[in-house]
């Protein structure tokens, strides 16, 4: 197959891969299922294997378990139709002969395997009854006119997908990497200037060594991609990534915004008007937020405070300065739970200051919609709070001037850059200020890859009185105890979350057995049982959390639903079943629904035995901590890598090659090398860089 009949044809490495030849608009989407969308993507697709083609090995070296390429004639050949029909091919070399078996054959492939052919295969050995086989060697048929040359190289074998055979992408991709060597800009002028942390290492040899190792390449070090091959484009992609998050820093921090006007009256008179005194921890944060809005620049803060510490309180510090000064602002959260119960919040705080607040959740009717949306676009609404409803098109802020970002985590970097937008957009073309707030605890390294272009407000410590959370495991076995302590708990007018996690891939499932816990909890208990979950209409749930609130339902059965946000604090006992399900992100999460007041909180985590070790692991640390730093650094340990910071990592960039938890000290490293080194790159390598590693990074075009 020839994808590109003219090697000398200029590859558009932007072009889809439609555009090649030989992949039409029938196979493309077979592609696309392995995220290959464009050219250049076939170069950051990487092998997950390599297969030693480059020497025949005598039939009496063989060794089982061993992957090898065997070349011999066929001594015989012989079907046996037994009920596992096969057809078993003897092949011989000048020292020792194999069985070859084959369980799917068609006629025309028997007549070819006729005694004394000659016969090249790949395949593993095994050890079986007695004698060495192959089972479905991938094989072909020599002729002494056609003898093909050994490969050179190990071969690559890659993810793919059906439809698509591993042959046919090897040799797409052979193709690209080919091409791209040949480009004229083969040598990068980043080659040159990493020429001395990498030697003899361009961006084009590593990416061809990788698809292309010569056979006494350590193949130990491809695979976790310690190879200096690797570490090239790793660092490539990590520097990459530090320009982007610098760019939009800097295209944020050079717009020029008037400085906003606090009125401090006001503002003490909000914070005399709270049922408690402010911690240090939201003084400090207010104190940072006030220096940002002093300046004539945009701020652009994360608030990091782990679940309980008091966030709400520093956003709506902030927002009251911002409408203070006759902006308006949009406040946006995960859930239309957590929405509706900040709008309450928020209206509370907001009324004695003749302020008004908005609700707008996607699931609203087009009428009550619309006269929302006018009062945002006159201005007469000053806080707008919702579900990503506000990132959509028709709202128009009349002068939006900060947006603050909820649980962060849960939100996409192109939502938030769609907020920002909606101030530029507006009548007003100018800045908002960003204050994005999240309880994931993001340890150190990653803050380094993912934040470096925000500011950084850390909250420690919880309000006073609190009590930590008294954190139980316990078998399902040992089910009606929990049922009797909660009956204790809800006796003393306290109340209960029970959390229905996924048991199975599909939320119509969780949904259907949190249901089925409902109605059993609610026959052995005295006291009112309500469900929420995520497949109800959305008035029904808010009906339920409301009588939550109001403590009308003792016991909440729900899904995940309420992971984020949720505040009651007269709800002191949470019961998670399967909690060996989730990640401890999650968990943490969860859990710090409780504790919120100064009665004394306990988690129960119900699993479900035998416990694998790492869920063992796991439910331990969760036992032993209440702080979700040191819970989430615990996570990085045990996980060692890949998963991060929960299931939903939609706030995260996708990298190519890079893993910020594998690749930390590298990450380092860049960081250090940037400072070090940036007068080397030129603008026009920077751009370079962004688009070949931030394509899917929008923050990247902002
Ligand atoms: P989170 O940081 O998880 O968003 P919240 O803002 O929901 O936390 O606050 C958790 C609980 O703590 C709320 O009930 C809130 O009223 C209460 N709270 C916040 N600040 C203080 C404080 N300074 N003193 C006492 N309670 C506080
Ligand atoms: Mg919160």
């Amino acid at each position: 197959m020839t994808l590109l009949t003219q090697p000398s044809t200029v590859f558009s490495w932007d072009a889809s891969l439609s555009s090649l030849h030989g992949i039409g608009e029938k196979i493309a989407p077979r592609f696309a299922k392995l995220n290959l969308h464009y050219i250049h993507d076939l170069l950051f697709h990487w092998p997950y294997r390599y297969e030693d083609r480059t020497h025949i090995t005598p039939i009496q070296d063989i060794v089982p378990e061993k992957w090898v390429l065997l070349q011999g004639t066929i001594r015989k050949t012989q079907v046996i139709k037994s009920a596992k029909k096969r057809c078993i091919v003897t092949l011989q070399d000048q020292s020792a002969h194999i069985k070859l078996i084959f369980f799917h054959f068609k006629t025309p492939q028997l007549e070819a395997w006729r005694e004394g052919t000659m016969l090249r295969c790949f395949g593993q050995v095994k050890w079986a009854g007695g004698q060495f086989t192959i089972v479905h060697p991938e094989y072909e048929i020599l002729t002494p006119q056609r003898i093909p040359p050994l490969p050179e190289h190990l071969t690559p074998i890659y993810p793919i997908v059906a439809g698509l055979s591993q042959n046919w992408l090897r040799k797409t991709i052979l193709t690209a990497v080919t091409h791209y060597q040949r480009q004229a800009y083969q040598r990068e002028s980043l080659d040159d200037v990493l020429s001395k942390k990498f030697p003899e290492l361009s961006f084009a040899t590593a990416l061809e060594t990788i698809h292309r190792p010569n056979a006494n390449q350590n193949l130990e070090s491809l695979y976790d991609k310690s190879h200096p091959a690797y570490q090239r484009l790793i660092f490539e992609e990590l520097l990459a990534h530090r320009y982007a998050l610098k760019r939009i820093r800097q295209s944020v921090k050079v717009a020029h915004i008037e400085a906003t006007k606090v009125d401090h009256d006001q503002i003490h008179q909000f914070i005399r008007n709270l049922p408690f005194e402010l911690t240090e921890a939201q003084q400090k944060a207010w104190r940072d937020i006030e220096g940002d809005l002093s300046l004539q620049k945009p701020m652009l803060r994360l608030i990091q405070g782990d679940v309980g510490c008091g966030k709400t309180v520093v956003a709506a510090l902030a927002a009251m300065a911002v409408v203070g000064s006759g902006k308006q602002v949009a406040i946006m959260v995960p859930t239309e739970i957590l929405a509706k119960q900040h709008f309450e919040h928020f209206s509370d705080w907001l009324k004695p200051f003749n302020l008004r607040c908005e609700l707008l959740v996607s699931k609203f009717k087009t009428k009550q919609k619309r006269q929302i949306l006018e009062n945002i676009t006159l201005g007469l609404a000053n806080v707008v709070i919702g579900t990503h409803a506000i990132f959509q098109e028709k709202v128009e802020f009349q002068n939006l001037g900060m947006a603050i970002i909820d649980e962060q985590h849960r939100f996409g970097v192109h939502q938030r850059l769609s907020l920002q937008k909606k101030g530029e957009s507006a009548r007003q073309k100018s800045a908002v200020h960003q204050l994005i707030m999240t309880a994931t605890p993001i340890p150190r390294t990653l803050m380094m890859g993912q934040y470096a272009h925000l500011d950084v407000t850390v909250m420690d410590g919880l309000p006073p009185n609190r009590q930590p959370i008294k954190t139980l495991t316990v078998a399902q076995s040992r089910r009606h105890e929990v049922i009797e302590r909660i009956s204790a708990v809800c006796q003393q007018k306290k109340q209960v979350y029970w959390v229905c996690t996924l048991i199975e891939e599909s939320e119509a499932l969780q949904c259907q057995a949190a249901q089925i816990v409902s109605e059993q909890l609610q026959e052995q208990l005295q006291f009112p049982v309500g469900l929420v979950h995520g497949k109800m209409p959305s008035q029904q749930k808010e009906q339920v959390m409301q009588a939550f609130y109001r403590n009308e339902i003792s016991v909440l059965v729900a899904t995940t639903v309420i992971e984020v946000g949720v505040n009651v604090p007269n709800a002191t006992s949470m019961i998670i079943e399967n909690p060996e399900r989730l990640g401890l992100a999650q968990l943490h999460q969860l859990r710090g629904r409780v504790g919120r007041g100064r009665d004394e909180s306990f988690c129960i985590l119900l699993y479900q035995p035998p416990l694998s070790p790492m869920s063992r692991a796991r439910l331990q640390v969760m036992r032993e901590s209440n702080d979700g730093f040191v819970i989430a650094e615990k996570d990085l340990e045990l996980r060692g890598g890949g998963e991060i910071l929960g299931d939903r990592q939609t706030g995260m960039a996708q990298y190519k090659v890079a893993d910020l938890v594998r690749d930390k000290i590298c990450l380092q490293q860049v960081g250090t090398w940037e400072k070090q080194h940036s007068k080397l790159v030129d603008t026009n390598t920077v751009d370079r860089l962004i688009d070949r590693w931030c394509q899917s990074l929008d923050l990247a075009k902002a």
